[in-house]
């Protein structure tokens, strides 16, 4: 896990770069100077263009900052993460094969389409989801509860009418009192043709999204077959929801299922168009999507994306910081709106002729979303790169709350936070990063306390946060430090009294 984290901030600490670039506009720059204007006008030249790239942004070596802390950072030792992670060789192609093939063989899921039992419409393929999370409860113990949870939901593409909906929900109870947090991955098992309102075209749909679908069945296999010794943390739940394609309706109403329940989100992945990866070169790394908060500032989606890529690698996942693709929604957004962490992971470039498209062939090309266009090869690593995530957030403490920055105008930062007493809790990570940078760093470890000093450091160059370990090395969402600011809130920043706040 560190050395993932690790890696990523060698590459961004990488100096050789502009450094070659130096030398390849500098020699030609020197060389034409001396020739038209003597050698001291050409070195005069140089240091011109030389600053217009500073002041254009171009990298700078940390070495012309001043060092913080000025005596070097804690090198502490970090626990390795959790081990009896799931390999790649876990993951069954075949059965993602089988799933997708079933599914399309419904020959429609329109919402719209028929919710009786029988070999086509939307009904048919809740029939074979249950059919197969029911095989993998039995075949794992039977902890894991399968429900149909039934609803009405009336929105633009219901017709304005009240449509009767159906979630399917797997439930992996959690061991301890994070039993009310979930985990949740899921996938869309209704699909739609080039009329959404259309319930009798075909409507294969089997990458958008029998891909989401299979990925969530995968992941309920994989996870309860792996369970460490008394069982996850957390609990786990493994969705497949409907009315996607009528406007996010089945994972709206999980919301509010999941509240009514008494459940709080520790983390939501949305798997939906994730099987296609058509570009030479495949498998690719797959796309995660994560919403920021306001004006793009960290957000407990930001967290959860951070902390699936830093699980599984930056060689597996790309994150993409933004809520969805242009235009475009999904599932994930019902969990973040409502202030959840929640994620999508989508396939690493799409093919439009087959998303939304009702199978046909115009032109000499195939329209449809069909099972013939993905890359099953690529589908079983996304599949990896969810279980993992669950299994390893699933195991992890709580993470802290009310985690705060104070040390304005003095020489430190002060970090401070609040987490209910956890004797399976290691103890905390103290984390930083440059304002700039993507991810998080481990600046310390400590195993007690409420409260960190960073010595010589500013509160200013750098963003904070907590998160607690596990003594399994499992690790929490990260907690950005907000500011702990010393002017009363009710003071107006237009119009502050004399003196009353810091510049
Ligand atoms: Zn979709």
């Amino acid at each position: 896990m560190a050395g993932g984290l690790f890696a990523d901030r060698k590459r961004l600490w990488d100096f050789t770069r502009p450094a070659a670039a130096w030398i390849r506009i500098g020699r030609p720059v020197i060389k034409v100077g001396k020739r038209l204007l003597g050698l001291p006008m050409a070195v005069i030249l140089l240091a011109i263009i030389w600053s217009a790239r500073v002041i254009t942004g171009s990298p700078r070596a940390a070495a012309q900052d001043p060092q913080e802390p000025p005596v070097g950072k804690p090198s502490p030792r970090l626990l390795p993460p959790p081990d009896g992670a799931i390999a790649p060789g876990d993951v069954d192609p075949k059965t993602l094969t089988a799933v997708v093939d079933e599914l399309v063989a419904c020959g429609t899921r329109s919402s719209l389409s028929s919710w009786q039992a029988g070999d086509r419409g939307i009904g048919c393929g809740r029939d074979r989801i249950v059919a197969r999370f029911e095989q993998i409860s039995r075949s794992t113990g039977g902890r894991l509860k399968v429900n149909v949870e039934r609803f009405q939901a009336t929105a633009e593409r219901t017709g304005g009418r009240p449509l009767p909906l159906e979630n399917v929900v797997a439930i992996l109870p959690g061991s301890d009192p994070l039993v009310e947090t979930v985990f949740i991955v899921s996938g869309h098992f209704d699909s739609r043709p080039s009329d959404v309102m259309d319930p009798a075209a075909g409507a294969p749909g089997a990458d958008d999204d029998g891909s989401g679908v299979a990925v969530s069945l995968e992941c309920a296999r994989l996870l309860a077959s792996h369970q460490p010794a008394g069982g996850y943390r957390a609990t786990l739940i493994f969705a497949a929801v409907s009315g996607e394609e009528q406007g996010l309706l089945g994972s709206t109403h999980l919301v509010d299922y999941l509240r009514q329940n008494g459940y709080a989100v520790g983390g939501m992945l949305d798997d939906d168009i994730v099987g296609a990866d058509f570009a030479p070169g495949a498998p690719h790394r797959v796309r995660l999507f994560s919403a920021g908060g306001a004006e793009g500032a960290d957000s407990p989606s930001r967290e959860l994306a951070r902390a699936v890529e830093e699980i599984d690698s930056s060689a597996a996942v790309r994150l993409i910081f933004r809520e969805d693709r242009l235009g475009r929604g999904g599932d994930h957004i019902p969990f973040s709106d409502a202030g959840w962490p929640a994620v999508r992971f989508t396939e690493p470039l799409e093919d439009y002729h087959h998303e939304h498209q009702t199978p046909r062939v115009e032109n000499g090309v195939q329209y449809g979303d069909l099972p013939q266009f993905m890359n099953f090869q690529f589908l079983s690593n996304v599949v990896r790169d969810n279980a993992e995530a669950l299994r390893e957030l699933a195991m992890a403490p709580a993470p802290p709350v009310e985690v705060a920055l104070s040390g304005a105008v003095t020489p430190d930062a002060t970090v401070h936070w609040n987490a209910a007493p956890d004797p399976a809790r290691a103890g905390f990570e103290i984390l930083w990063r440059d304002t700039t940078a993507p991810r998080w760093s481990v600046y310390d470890f400590v195993t007690t306390g409420s409260e960190y000093v960073f010595q010589g450091v500013s509160t200013d160059n750098h963003f904070f946060a907590v998160r607690a370990v596990g003594t399994n090395g499992a690790r929490s969402l990260a907690t950005p430090a907000a500011p702990r600011l010393r002017r009363p809130a009710s003071v107006q920043p237009a119009a502050p009294p004399s003196g009353a706040h810091q510049q």
